[in-house]
């Protein structure tokens, strides 16, 4: 039997469930087909360690999805369905090798109070960025939640010259244009207030020199600034265990240990899909890919008398991914103890990226193959802002380590011999917690478990994870905008009529916002103008 519904979405990423939420709720039948054994992508948790011990795998902070359109569309439907979200008023700091600390917390007196004991200027400077912020953030968020190019995105442009001025919008630009450094050298003078903001430069794969790296650094902490961080009761799968409850109550699918094989095509126009199973499913009206473009490309591979898919391979065949990502996930029995000091136990994400000679040093060699002698290290402290995560009186840890090769070439400590990431996985994840215990000494002793997934293991978990890319697709300044994933492929329409692309590696981009696949569903279902 040949089943019929309206949309077919490939992919439970969180923005091909937002798309099938969306349309679900607008009357469609949707089904969403999953090559894994459970949904959610780059957002999932799981007792990686030890019972009792939940560990985001992958992302952990939630504060884009919280400040979603999407979200802020189906709150209610979400919250029924069990969705559950913590507001941390610590939110990001930076240990340094000296023994001390700085950090953003959501009272602007506090951080404030804090940068003021380096430099006057630089709390001074703080305080004016964050007025900056207040000015720009409505016409930011309102481009990036915009096709582009658009009616919708050429207007929140004039509503942003109108409002700010010609001088204003050439600031806007300045600044996406700028690397973390040239930004932050602009605004600040004390080194240790520029390495704690610039630290988000290195979540996406921006050294402190790359064009394009100071928009990301900007709006992290301007947005923790005013709005604290946000992560998830139980995990960050608090948001797809809501999603998919929330469709399946809309009347919506989700078939797991399906991956779809084929797109197919006929007459131009995408039909439906063919499951590993051989099983077909049909689509009426769109099917939409949750997909980084060369899986896209691979599923719609050789449909005669049709160049689109043909040109959209070409187009994106240059797609690059950005450095890979290793995820260390510890269960401890007791917090981390920091030598900076316990005040820094409470804020959920502590960056080890000191100073921007170390953010280079360590994302050059990462681009020439090398194994970074010193890793940067994002360190989350979920059970500090969620016990639920943790036996009672025990602790994990999420330790990101940014930034590392696809490929193995070398190391640049000349210590580790091994090329493949299954052989060199474990000594570079020694490596990370060795340094990590110099900043919180006895942490490993502490150490009940560990779970290390290599860049290889994220790719093997989730494709769109090219080379262990949590970005899915480098965001340099020629992969973004309007050139993600290519030049005229930006407005996620798909290389057939009714096919489109959401996900990380569509404009607005990788992170836990759903952006792109509200947008594909508010425009489905007709409440937002077609992109031509
Ligand atoms: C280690 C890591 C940490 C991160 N931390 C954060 C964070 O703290 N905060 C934040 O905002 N963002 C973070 N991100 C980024 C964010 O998680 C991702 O950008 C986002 O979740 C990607 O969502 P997506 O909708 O593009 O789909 P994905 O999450 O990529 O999901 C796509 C799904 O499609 C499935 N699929 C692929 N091919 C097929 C096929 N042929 N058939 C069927 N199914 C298929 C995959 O199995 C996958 O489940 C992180 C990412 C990683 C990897």
């Amino acid at each position: 039997m040949t089943l019929e519904f309206d949309a077919v979405v490939v992919g439970a990423g969180h923005n091909g469930l937002a798309t099938a939420v969306h349309l679900a709720s607008r009357g469609w039948s949707v089904t969403v087909v999953e090559k894994a054994s459970a949904p959610g992508g780059a957002v999932k948790t799981a007792e990686a360690t030890l019972p009792g011990f939940r560990h985001d795998l992958y992302a952990m902070n939630l504060s884009m999805f919280a400040g979603s359109p999407f979200f802020a569309s189906h709150r209610d439907g979400l919250l029924k369905h069990g969705l559950e979200l913590v507001p941390s008023r610590d939110g990001f700091a930076t240990a340094f090798p000296d023994g001390t600390w700085l950090g953003v917390s959501q009272d602007i007196e506090t951080t404030t109070a804090r940068i003021a004991a380096l430099s006057a200027a630089d709390a001074r400077n703080w305080r004016a960025l964050m007025d900056r912020f207040g000015r720009e953030a409505p016409h930011i968020f309102a481009l990036l939640g915009a096709e582009l190019p658009s009616r919708a995105a050429m207007g929140a442009v004039w509503k942003a010259w109108r409002a700010l001025g010609v001088a204003g919008v050439a600031d806007i630009a300045k600044l996406v244009l700028s690397s973390p450094r040239a930004f932050l050298d602009a605004h600040f003078e004390h080194p240790k207030v520029k390495a704690m903001l610039g630290a988000w430069g290195l979540h996406l794969d921006f050294g402190p020199d790359v064009a394009g790296g100071a928009l990301f650094p900007y709006l992290e902490s301007c947005a923790c600034q005013s709005f604290g961080m946000v992560f998830g009761r139980g995990g960050a799968d608090t948001i797809i265990r809501a999603m998919t409850g929330y469709l399946r109550s809309l009347g919506g699918d989700i078939r797991l240990d399906a991956p779809v094989e084929a797109i197919e095509i006929e007459g131009g126009r995408a039909r439906g899909v063919r499951l590993a199973s051989g099983e077909r499913l049909i689509a009426r009206r769109a099917v939409v890919a949750n997909l980084h473009p060369k899986g896209l490309a691979k599923l719609v591979a050789g449909r005669a008398g049709d160049r689109r898919p043909s040109d959209f391979a070409a187009k994106t065949a240059g797609f690059r991914a950005g450095p890979g990502t290793m995820m260390i996930h510890l269960a401890l029995n007791g917090p981390a103890e920091w030598r900076a000091g316990a005040d820094l136990g409470r804020f959920p994400y502590v960056h080890l990226a000191p100073d921007f000679g170390t953010m280079g040093r360590t994302y050059n060699e990462a681009m020439a193959g090398l194994l970074p002698a010193e890793p940067v290290l994002v360190v989350g402290q979920p059970t500090a802002i969620d016990p639920t995560r943790a036996p009672e009186g025990h602790h994990i840890l999420w330790v990101q380590v940014r930034v590392l090769p696809a490929d193995i070439r070398g190391d640049a400590a000349g210590a580790i011999q091994a090329r493949t990431w299954d052989e060199a996985k474990e000594a570079y994840a020694d490596r990370a917690i060795a340094l990590l215990e110099t900043y919180a000494p006895g942490l490993s002793a502490k150490i009940l478990a560990r779970a290390v997934h290599s860049p290889l293991d994220l790719e093997r978990d989730n494709p769109n994870l090219v080379g262990g890319d949590s970005l899915s697709g480098s965001h340099q300044l020629d992969q973004n905008f309007l050139f993600r994933p290519a030049f005229g492929w930006s407005k996620h329409r798909g290389p057939a009529d009714g096919l489109f692309m959401v996900g990380a590696s569509t404009w607005p981009g990788a992170g836990t916002g759903a952006g792109s696949g509200f947008m594909v569903g508010k425009r489905l279902a007709g409440e937002a103008r077609p992109a031509r």
